[in-house]
């Protein structure tokens, strides 16, 4: 059977199906017992696996239609962020936010939470206006904003069918310039946390928790029509310097790999990623876990990972630092809270890094909800007890599937 991007994981599935339109989609469906679908497979843990057929969406048409007057673009839930840029930038239009990378699909993106980074900007999925559902048993289903189900199936887990199609807010294309600035001390970062990650549209704060105790890079993203950022004074004032070339975030990773840098204003899709769409994002051999607090426990958070810096940072390409602007979708990591994303960008190790999670989760404050597609291990049912609407988005999985032809081994673990 085939794996993940990162390989490490198979897919127990017993089948791969690639339906190339909405007819071989509904066939494929109606002839599947359990059932999942894949996404463009970036995900580290098993949310998309099933024992039995999964569906693909890389070979569904991409179906863009760009409606500028509404402000909104409708795509297949297949489309990756990275086509659907170059092709709104062809219509002069933008989206507000994007992940590290540009290679993941809309639809897989959104299930999981998945979010860059900014003060102001909430995860990719706060841009949804709109989805439309195969429900498992056939029937097309859309809900909109405002919908009272709507929050709930957003971010969906995969479990609730098909996502057909995604309806995403846009609006006018916009430059950004990014910058990258080096070596800041722990203690000053945590002094002054919140004007860092205020001083740009988006800020990144780069660090391998090692005893040396500094963040090893400041990637700041500025929307041009912002003004000048702060972080253009705040970082020296601070004592950090600007880099003098490119720079990848991982260590002795190939700069040419990452979106321009140097203060260059440009396009907004080539920059808020860091990562180029021709290019293997992050290191390509690695596993990956997130783990989310509210702002106030972010220095708490920051302090136990610099507690375990001895072991962590043996296992350790990059971590990455990022905020998320709070939201009201039931399962997002930043339902009702502004909050900040401590990122970890593995070594390859699955037993070493599986061993250490635990011993990390545990020195986390208890407001801590993981990323649903990367790995961790804390216990299921404390997880479900962080998402105050977990059990509203149980009912609308059971309304949707009673037959539970969706639910696989990572939702029952969450009592589904
Ligand atoms: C190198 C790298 C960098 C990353 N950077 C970031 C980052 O910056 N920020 C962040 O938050 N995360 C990041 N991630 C994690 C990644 O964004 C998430 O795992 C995301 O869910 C992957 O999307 P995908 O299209 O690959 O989905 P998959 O992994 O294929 O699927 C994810 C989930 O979506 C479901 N799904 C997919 N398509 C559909 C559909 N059409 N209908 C119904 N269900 C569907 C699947 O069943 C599954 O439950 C990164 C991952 C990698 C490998």
């Amino acid at each position: 059977m085939e794996a993940n991007w990162a390989g490490n994981l198979t897919y127990g599935a017993q089948r791969i199906v690639h339906p190339a339109d909405r007819a071989q989609l509904v066939e494929a469906l109606a002839g599947a017992g359990e059932v999942r679908v894949v996404g463009s497979r970036h995900s580290f843990n098993d949310i998309t696996d099933t024992t039995g057929t999964l569906i693909a969406t890389d070979r569904l048409p991409a179906g863009v239609e760009v409606d500028a007057a509404a402000g909104v673009v409708r795509v297949g839930g297949g489309v990756r962020y990275g086509d659907l840029a170059a092709l709104l930038d062809g219509h002069g239009l933008a989206l507000p936010n994007l992940a590290s990378l540009p290679h993941i699909s809309v639809a897989g993106a959104i299930a999981t939470g998945t979010h860059g980074s900014g003060d102001r900007l909430g995860s990719l999925a706060t841009s949804v206006r709109a989805l439309t559902l195969l429900t498992p048993g056939g029937d097309e289903v859309r809900y909109a904003r405002g919908d009272e189900d709507f929050p709930g199936a957003v971010v969906h887990l995969g479990a609730l069918g098909v996502v057909v199609e995604v309806e995403l807010e846009v609006e006018p294309a916009y430059d950004v310039a990014q910058t990258v600035h080096e070596r800041l001390g722990w203690d000053t970062a945590v002094e002054h946390l919140d004007a860092l990650t205020a001083s740009a549209t988006s800020v990144s704060l780069f660090t391998d928790w090692s005893a040396a105790g500094q963040v090893a890079q400041i990637w700041t993203k500025h929307r041009a029509d912002a003004g000048a950022p702060a972080a253009a004074d705040l970082l020296p004032a601070l004592g950090a310097t600007l880099a003098d070339g490119p720079r990848h975030p991982v260590p002795g990773g190939d700069a040419r790999a990452s979106t321009e840098q140097g203060g260059v204003a440009g396009n907004w899709a080539q920059r808020l990623p860091h990562f180029r769409l021709e290019f293997t994002p992050s290191s390509g051999r690695e596993l990956q876990s997130e783990y989310f607090v509210p702002r106030a426990d972010a220095p708490a958070a920051i302090e136990a990972f610099r507690s375990l810096g001895d072991r962590i940072s043996p296992l350790l390409q990059i971590s990455e630092v990022r905020t998320v602007r709070a939201d009201d979708l039931w399962l997002s990591p930043a339902r009702g809270q502004d909050t900040v994303a401590f990122h970890f960008t593995w070594l390859p190790d699955q037993p070493a890094v599986g061993a250490l999670l635990p011993q990390i989760e545990g020195a986390l404050p208890p407001s801590v909800r993981p990323h649903w597609g990367k790995l961790w291990r804390m216990d299921p049912a404390f997880v479900t007890s962080r998402f105050p609407d977990w059990d509203r988005f149980a009912r609308l999985r059971a309304q949707l599937d009673p037959e539970r032809r969706f639910v696989n081994g990572f939702l029952r673990r969450l009592g589904l």
